[in-house]
């Protein structure tokens, strides 16, 4: 794990910090905050910054409601690396002195304790795919190497370089905070990059996300551009995701209870109680794919096909396998944690975090079982191959991808009755918005040809 230090008052005193950001997460999981002298931390660590939801997408509030308080958490406290006079502290929000039950972070914190009480927490690691474009006069997008397109533009060091003065930039923000990062690189997309950091138990790495995206933006602006987690900006290309690494440790110990034991049932290096979590997810992936994948764009990476560079390395099956980047669960070599492809870079890392736990947890607790592993690559597969290997497809659309997630019982169980409206209410009209929009490529297909 990481070795990121909790931070105290005098720590931030020491440190010149003036201004403390009282922070909590709309419903995509986008920080928002009220900043505070840092004179006032007394006040704001009790409660004194209150918001009103209803100014925020998806907090179902209306404006005549009673305001939400942030009480921020010093355990994840973040100085900003690029203006270190400001600190970050991500909080839970409170209405009338009770947690109130459509904060992203307190939904996270409620399934957590759910697993402390099962003697295990989560731990997480995230591989934040991303890209970094410039804005052109002319409007549009484009990278930031002006070098030729590459076909395949994977690991390529000639654009690695030309972006070194943001990228090199932010990867030093992360390791000043002892994220630990060990590798970063070009990805298959054009302007696309991945930065492969330490994993953190589940609460931190929520944050650390959170606070991730927002860094990697602000650094890019310092240097002309922008850092954007559209999961699919170029159809043509990979998309960007955010596979999550997961594993269990023991509470008291900190031992790995993925660790695999003498028998490995499946031969791929997890404990029984890995395999079981891998089921509980499965079981309920079409609705956690809704918040894990959870926007119109989303569906647009989860194919098969469609890039230039060939495959796009994103899963389009509910199944597990080996070291196999054709299934949504991977157990990468060596085992011991499971990779959840289905992720994007969109995510709500607390919401997302919270659906995967609680379905994994359920799966610990029925005692379920996978099923053999995919060991094939399950792009080849016919559909008839599928059926009777009984394996689903992911959902194609946010349209289906909702659904599912209304019809799964585990969602209102995880986002609480109020999270669970505001949200399906809230990605209903963003489908709604999509569907009844017409596009240029539409026109550009139907409006003369007949
Ligand atoms: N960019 C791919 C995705 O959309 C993942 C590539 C990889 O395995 O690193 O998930
Ligand atoms: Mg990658
Ligand atoms: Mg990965």
């Amino acid at each position: 794990a990481g070795t990121q230090k909790t931070l105290t008052h005098s720590d931030l005193v020491e440190q010149g910090v003036r201004f403390l950001l009282a922070s909590y997460v709309d419903l995509h999981g986008v920080p928002k905050a009220k900043a505070v002298p840092i004179s006032h931390f007394d006040r704001m660590m009790n409660g004194s910054e209150m918001f009103t939801g209803a100014a925020l997408d998806g907090v179902p509030q209306e404006i005549s409601d009673e305001e939400v308080a942030a009480h921020p958490d010093m355990g994840s406290a973040i100085v900003l690396p690029w203006s270190k006079d400001i600190a970050w502290l991500p909080s839970d929000l409170y209405t009338q002195g009770e947690p109130f039950n459509a904060c992203s972070r307190t939904i996270l914190k409620k399934v957590r304790q759910q697993a402390a009480e099962l003697g295990m927490a989560m731990q997480l690691g995230i591989e934040a795919e991303f890209f970094v474009l410039k804005d052109q006069e002319a409007g549009g997008f484009s990278p930031i190497s002006t070098r030729h397109h590459l076909k395949k533009p994977a690991y390529d060091v000639a654009r690695l370089l030309d972006n070194k003065p943001w990228l090199s930039e932010l990867v030093e923000a992360m390791d000043s905070l002892d994220w630990g990062v060990y590798s970063f690189d070009h990805e298959d997309g054009i302007g696309q990059f991945e930065i492969d950091f330490s994993y953190f138990e589940v609460l931190r790495m929520a944050d650390n996300f959170t606070f991730l995206r927002m860094m990697a933006n602000e650094i890019a602006r310092k240097h002309g551009g922008f850092a954007s987690f559209m999961p699919k900006p170029y159809g043509d290309r990979a998309g960007s995701g955010a596979h999550f690494n997961i594993s269990l440790t023991d509470i008291n110990t900190g031992l790995n209870l993925f660790e695999p034991e003498q028998d490995d049932p499946r031969g791929c290096g997890l404990s029984t109680l890995g395999y079981q979590f891998i089921a509980g997810v499965l079981r309920h992936l079409p609705a956690i794919c809704a918040v894990v994948a959870p926007t119109v764009n989303s569906y647009k990476r989860l194919v098969k096909q469609g890039s230039m560079s060939g495959f796009t390395w994103a899963p389009v099956f509910c199944c597990y396998g080996n070291n196999n980047r054709t299934n949504t669960i991977r157990i990468p070599l060596g085992g011991k944690r499971i990779e959840i492809r289905a992720v994007d870079s969109a995510c709500n890392p607390y919401l997302g975090a919270a659906m995967i736990l609680a379905a994994g947890l359920e799966g610990i607790r029925e005692n379920l079982d996978p099923g053999d592993p995919h060991l094939d690559n399950m792009y080849e597969k016919t559909p008839e191959e599928l059926a009777s290997l009984g394996i689903r497809e992911l959902p194609k659309t946010l349209e289906e991808a909702i659904d599912a997630f209304e019809a799964d019982p585990l969602s209102r169980q995880v986002f609480g009755d109020q999270m669970f409206s505001a949200w399906t209410q809230y990605k209903r009209e963003e489908w709604l918005s999509y569907i009844t929009h017409v596009s240029d490529w539409e026109y550009d297909r139907y409006l003369k040809l007949f």
